[in-house]
């Protein structure tokens, strides 16, 4: 049997097996030859006070034959199985995949971006010259809007599935075993890539497909019931059930389901700016040192505050990071932020949001119906990008001005490739939105002594945090409540944020899917 213990160590022993060993085995009183394996179960830091610990949860196995076995997955043969379609290789989407094949049915990915290799190309020239592809972007194509991010894996809904399997996927797949036992696992950006191309092919392995470059512009409904696609050439697919994992920049999916009369719900979300700092401003506040040294990562902070009664909060957080432009389409400024596995920028980023509840949009409900949240989003990204500078030169202020009204005379450097343009952010934006920065951002210097200074940058906008849109499902067999064989998954249905929650409500559905095809 092997034995758990913990320890509590210097962020340099954390960092050195020889060293977290050697105690390991003191405290439990055997001699270092007598150890078979160690493995670390959980790592988190403790930096709230000037001493900064590691706690570090340890398995120490005494018995080579009791050292665990990898986690293998079955995924059988599912070439000649009935097939289910997935829109859209997010993800949720992905993750739906693996499920259907433990299930026994064969899915097929069909995909309006690129290969996530081939999809590099298109982001390189969003960053150069600012032209989108509306296929291929920081959210559409392989690997959907996590591929090219921080890869955070952190989720507060451990809940809705099994997180932990979640994370043995994508180890299996290529993700460092760090991720199993981090109390905040992160991938990189630079990782994220390689992981999605070994699940790919491991799907393809199994038999099931995977369509690129292949956009659905229809939805194949007989007698009420969803039995495939149409993608925009006229090709049907058609199969057992559709599960929709489009995510939550496809406009257009949203625009088709709701002229079909497929009913959908506006729903409250998030937005405002990204804020940009030094790195080492922020080791310094968070780790109470002059510089955070060889042996701790980039520090992270994550804050909340009630402004008015309205909810500000960090979103997306990314120590070490990259601002980047996240738009979809023309005519739109969106920022977002993504980080290497080794979070080694001059730079910290996060998007800082305030809550956009029903009353902000009920004047675009008349004209908008269940689309009026979305339009109010469109309208912020295009007033932000009518105030940058073409070429997806967004709109910024530094931080200690736009708290103060001042308009900024210069802006300090940043990481977001494109570059920024000084703007009265406060003046252009929703006046409920900029009153809540405003006093978030206040509240936040007063949580973090130095967080607000004119050496940090705000950067708009924040838009696409969440889903503006809902699309119903019956909580138990997670269906369209009219539309059988129709399964709304992951971000874009309105039920995950983020990699993980996304990657298990993907599997949820997938799961619920395999009961309807029986
Ligand atoms: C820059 C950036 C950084 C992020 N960082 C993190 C992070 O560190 N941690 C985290 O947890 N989350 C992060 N997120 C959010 C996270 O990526 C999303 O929550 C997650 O990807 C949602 O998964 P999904 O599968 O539901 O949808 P998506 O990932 O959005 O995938 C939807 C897919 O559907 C495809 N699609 C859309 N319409 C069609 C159509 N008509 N036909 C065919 N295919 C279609 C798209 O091309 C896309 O590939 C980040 C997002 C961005 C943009």
């Amino acid at each position: 049997m092997p034995t758990e213990i913990s320890l509590v160590l210097s962020p340099q022993e954390a960092a050195d097996p020889k060293i977290y060993t050697a105690k390991a085995v003191k405290q439990l009183g055997i001699s270092a030859d007598q150890l078979a394996l160690v493995r670390i179960l959980g790592r988190s830091i403790d930096a709230r006070s000037r001493q900064i610990r590691v706690n570090l949860r340890l398995q120490l196995f005494i018995d080579p034959e009791g050292e665990p076995a990898p986690v293998r997955f079955d995924y059988p043969d599912v070439t000649h199985a009935a097939p289910v379609v997935i829109v859209g290789a997010g993800p949720a989407g992905l993750f739906a995949a693996l499920r259907l094949i433990e299930r026994g049915i064969k899915p097929i990915l069909v995909e309006r971006g690129k290969d996530v290799s081939a999809r590099k190309r298109d982001i390189a020239q969003i960053n150069r010259n600012g032209a989108v592809d509306p296929d291929s972007n920081y959210a559409f194509g392989e690997g959907g809007a996590g591929a090219y991010s921080d890869g955070k894996l952190f989720t507060r809904s451990k809940k809705r599935g099994d997180y932990r399997k979640a994370l043995e996927v994508l180890h299996a797949h290529g993700a460092d075993e760090s991720i199993l036992y981090d109390a905040h696992p992160h991938i990189g950006t630079d990782r994220l890539p390689r992981i999605i191309a070994a699940i790919r092919q491991t799907i393809r392995s199994c038999g099931g497909e995977i369509l690129f470059e292949t956009r659905v512009a229809d939805l194949l409904l007989r007698e009420g019931r969803a039995v495939g696609v149409v993608d925009r050439q006229g090709n049907r697919i058609e199969a057992m059930a559709v599960i929709l994992a489009t995510g939550h920049s496809a406009r257009d999916v949203y625009k088709l389901l709701n002229s079909k009369g497929v009913r959908l719900e506006a729903k409250p979300f998030a937005m405002g700016v990204r804020v940009e700092h030094p790195q080492s401003l922020i080791d310094t506040i968070q780790y109470h040192l002059p510089s955070r040294g060889e042996y701790l990562p980039a520090a992270a902070y994550s804050l909340v505050s009630q402004i008015g009664g309205r909810g500000v909060y960090s979103f997306c957080m990314c120590p070490g990071g990259f601002v980047v432009p996240a738009l979809t389409q023309p005519g739109e400024a969106v920022v977002n932020g993504m980080s290497p596995s080794g979070r080694n920028s001059v730079y910290a980023n996060a998007g800082i949001v305030t809550e956009i509840r029903a009353e902000d949009y009920a004047h675009l409900t008349e004209e908008y119906g269940a689309l009026a949240a979305l339009r109010f989003q469109e309208e912020f990204e295009q007033a932000a990008f009518a105030q940058g500078g073409g070429r997806q030169v967004v709109p910024g202020q530094r931080l200690a001005d736009f708290v103060a009204g001042r308009v900024s005379k210069s802006l300090p450097a940043t990481s977001y490739h494109p570059g920024a343009v000084a703007t009265d952010m406060y003046g252009w934006m929703p006046h409920f939105i900029g009153e809540s920065l405003r006093g978030g951002f206040a509240s936040f210097g007063q949580k973090m002594r130095g967080f607000v200074t004119n050496e940090a940058l705000i950067l708009g906008v924040e838009s696409r945090t969440s889903s503006p849109v809902r699309i119903p499902r019956d909580p138990l067999t997670l269906m369209h409540p009219e539309t059988d064989g129709l399964f709304p998954s992951g971000e874009g249905a309105g039920y995950a944020g983020g990699i993980v929650s996304a990657a298990l409500d993907g599997e949820r559905s997938a799961d619920r899917c395999a009961d309807y095809c029986r």
